[in-house]
């Protein structure tokens, strides 16, 4: 399997070569050249596979380079996808929620080390990357800014492997202290938590400060995990697939999928998912105010906030402007067309919009690619928390409930909905009590997180002090 552009650029690249970065040289993202199918016959198998053992399945049919035989493959599904790691044996377990709504169900993804779905993709990720490098005997120093759930899982995956330093900026004093203990807490050598005294844009224009300084870069082998990386998404693909299997008895049958929506990262992997033949019936996108995304599916006009409009919200973790992943299901939209992608991108990159409102394509758009989308506010999550609680007994964080909030609008009762659960309430204490008049308990194990010592570096907005860190390795 070859992997190109979504720009056009001509060089193909394998599985191992996307793996690290994603980014064509066009400046495109890297999707592959024709996506893989799921026969009938390999459902019917999967259904009673753990979970590790679909993992390999699914994530084996986008690799085929040399660079990565199937067996080290296997290796690193294996010791990703445990009960230890995940909680349970499920490793994505279902929970009706048929007592708020006939035929809803919540897919738990969020049972990992840092209790957000981040962890699903990045746990496999910090495997691949360690195996990567010691293939090609190199290193990678990991430069990320974070306001949460990415740098945590980041963290979590690369913490004590060979070959990989962590250095994750965060702003200082503005995440939640259970947040901070996470990530803080964490005593390992390669990981190198920094508080910067900024806003989290701060700590952004400081990575992107950094990554463009071009020798800098090259001489200390800097990379990032953003959501645009490929590794990410095929991991992702993965519980669309066992979603569908524990939700139905025979492939005749067709689920709907509502997802939690900011960079078009987990919901893309569904996308995929149902192109390669999972019958999925709808993928049901939820935005919170910031609702870019919701825009394009129900207008199709795709219009970019800038920083300034976009708004801090209570589900924080989709707070974008911008959707870095959906060029990917713009180019599947057009039929592959590459040109009127680019096209289509230099506006968006020029700080543009695009309409495609007229087109065939989008006017077909929910038909051939099953997408309908809505937005939720803060009254919303209050309100669907709350009500999710008092009639089935479940208590979910702010993201999951715009996920229920907007499937409840969209589902039919004769399709079960699976609404992906992307975080534990314990995440977002503070909204949650707001709805329920409590804060969800900690379990023991978090209370003594809560208490261990915490090791970060506070700067200013102070770049060079950054290079000289990472320079330095510490
Ligand atoms: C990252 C995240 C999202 C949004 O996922 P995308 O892949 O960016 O669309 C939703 N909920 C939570 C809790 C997250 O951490």
């Amino acid at each position: 399997m070859k992997y190109i552009s979504t720009r056009g650029h001509p060089t193909k690249q394998t599985f191992s070569q996307v793996l690290l970065s994603g980014l064509a040289e066009d400046g495109g993202l890297m999707l592959p050249e024709t996506l893989p199918k799921i026969t009938d016959a390999e459902l019917t198998a999967w259904r009673d596979l753990p979970y590790h053992a679909l993992a390999f399945n699914v994530i084996s049919k986008f690799v085929d380079d040399a660079d990565l035989p199937h067996a080290d493959l296997a290796t690193m599904t294996k010791s990703a996808y445990t009960r230890d790691i995940f909680g349970t044996v499920e490793i994505t377990p279902l929970t009706s929620l048929e007592k708020l709504q006939q035929s809803l169900w919540l897919q738990g993804l969020s049972n990992g080390p840092t209790l957000a779905f981040k962890d699903m993709a990045m746990q496999m990720l910090g495997r691949l990357f360690e195996y990567e490098l010691a293939r090609k005997d190199n290193t990678l120093n990991i430069l990320g800014a974070t306001s949460g759930d990415t740098g945590s899982a980041a963290e979590y995956a690369m913490r004590g492997r060979k070959g990989i330093s962590v250095f994750m900026l965060s702003p200082a004093g503005r995440m939640s202290a259970f947040q901070r203990a996470q990530m803080y807490s964490l005593q390992d050598a390669n990981i190198h938590n920094i508080a910067v005294e900024g806003v989290f844009d701060d700590c952004q224009d400081i990575v992107k400060a950094v990554s463009n300084d071009l020798e800098f870069k090259r001489k200390h082998n800097i990379g990032t995990v953003n959501s645009i990386n490929w590794g990410r998404i095929v991991a992702q693909v993965v519980y669309y697939v066992r979603g569908y299997l524990a939700a139905t008895t025979s492939n005749s049958q067709k689920v709907s999928f509502a997802v939690p929506s900011g960079n078009f990262g987990n919901i893309l992997a569904g996308h995929i998912a149902r192109e390669m033949g999972t019958p999925i019936d709808t993928l049901i996108l939820a935005t919170n105010e910031n609702n870019v995304l919701a825009e394009f599916f129900n207008t199709g006009v795709y219009r970019p906030r800038k920083g300034a409009e976009t708004y801090e919200t209570s589900s924080p973790s989709m707070d974008i402007s911008k959707a870095s992943n959906f060029e990917r299901f713009v180019y599947h939209l057009l039929g592959s067309d590459a040109e009127r992608l680019a096209a289509l991108w230099k506006e968006v990159d020029r700080g543009g919009s695009f309409d495609l409102s007229n087109t065939p394509e989008f006017k077909n758009l929910r038909a051939r690619f099953g997408f309908v989308a809505g937005t939720s506010a803060h009254a919303d999550r209050l309100a669907t928390i709350r009500e999710t609680y008092d009639k089935a007994g479940v208590l979910i964080d702010t993201h999951t409930a715009d996920a229920i909030k907007v499937a409840r609008e969209h589902m039919r009762a004769d399709v079960p909905t699976l609404a992906l659960e992307t975080a534990l309430p314990v995440k977002f204490a503070e909204t949650v009590k707001e709805a329920v008049g409590f804060e969800p308990p900690l379990t023991d194990s978090q209370a003594k997180m809560m208490r261990l010592p915490q090791r970060v570096t506070t700067i200013g907005v102070d770049v060079a002090r950054v290079k000289q860190m990472i320079a330095s390795g510490a």
